[in-house]
């Protein structure tokens, strides 16, 4: 079992209303306990704009963080029908937001788009979530690197505060599919990103590094045997999207990696 530091974050996408603040407070239940087993680990949940105020009310402790799953490219306030900003989310309790979802890159935002909105993310003192990763036939054409290169190379910059951006590396054929990267390949594209981002921005240390798609409470077993390779390969958390939307799933998840 790893003591290293471990997020295991919600992705609940379009899912949930003021009820299901049950399954955070079962979770928040589960959490209170295991977390004095000596494991060191981060809870996240990344949930609807409408509901982070409400649950940050309901959530009187700091055990379980909020985070947002996007927000405009704009600060502040402003003529954006629809949009909510940075500023925003963090005044509604949001610590984290997911950022280059693909189901957003989907629906056409490009990786110049992404930058700003992490710009305007980062001025607001947010963690962010990074979302990078290859379609299927980006991976049967041997491009799943070259994708990473440009996603990242596009969304970044040097002068960003490194420190506060989180890396979920995303296959986007594994999202929801039940479909997951064969092990060895895996371990090959999280140290593709922690290497190539090192040393593109000259950091000190390599940057954590999420996979998610698809993770269950069964295969989290395949991918906590990650803790014997070197630093350089560990999967440093899970993004867990149609899973964290239960919390037998969700808590099933973080304890079967960690038997
Ligand atoms: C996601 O949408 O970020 C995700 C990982 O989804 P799922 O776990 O359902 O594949």
């Amino acid at each position: 079992m790893t003591n290293n530091l471990r997020y295991f974050v919600g992705n609940w996408k379009m899912f949930g209303d003021f009820n299901s603040f049950k399954i955070i407070k079962r979770i928040q239940q589960f959490y209170v306990k295991f977390r004095t087993n000596g494991t060191n680990n981060k809870i996240i949940l990344c949930v609807p704009n409408t509901l982070i105020s409400f649950y940050k009310k309901k959530l009187n402790s700091k055990i379980i963080l909020l985070g947002a799953q996007n927000c405009s490219q704009y600060k502040n306030y402003g003529p954006f029908t629809g949009s909510v900003s940075a500023s925003m989310l963090k005044k509604a309790g949001a610590k984290f937001i997911i950022l280059g979802h693909s189901e957003n890159r989907m629906e056409g935002e490009t990786p110049q788009l992404i930058k700003k909105k992490i710009k305007s993310a980062l001025n607001e003192n947010l963690n962010i979530i990074f979302c990078v990763g290859e379609t299927i036939n980006e991976k049967k054409q041997g491009k799943t690197f070259s994708v990473l290169y440009n996603q990242i190379k596009n969304s970044i910059e040097k002068k960003f505060n490194l420190n506060k951006i989180i890396i979920a590396y995303e296959p986007v054929w594994s999202i929801g599919t039940g479909k997951t990267p064969k092990f060895g390949e895996l371990l090959r594209v999280i140290w593709y990103i922690k290497t190539y981002f090192k040393k593109q921005f000259r950091t000190k240390k390599y940057p954590k590094v999420l996979y998610g798609g698809s993770v269950n409470d069964k295969n989290i077993k395949e991918f906590s045997k990650q803790t014997h390779f070197s630093r350089i390969q560990e999967i440093d958390g899970f993004l867990i999207g149609g899973a964290s939307q239960s919390s037998k799933k969700f808590i099933d998840i973080i304890r079967n990696y960690y038997k």
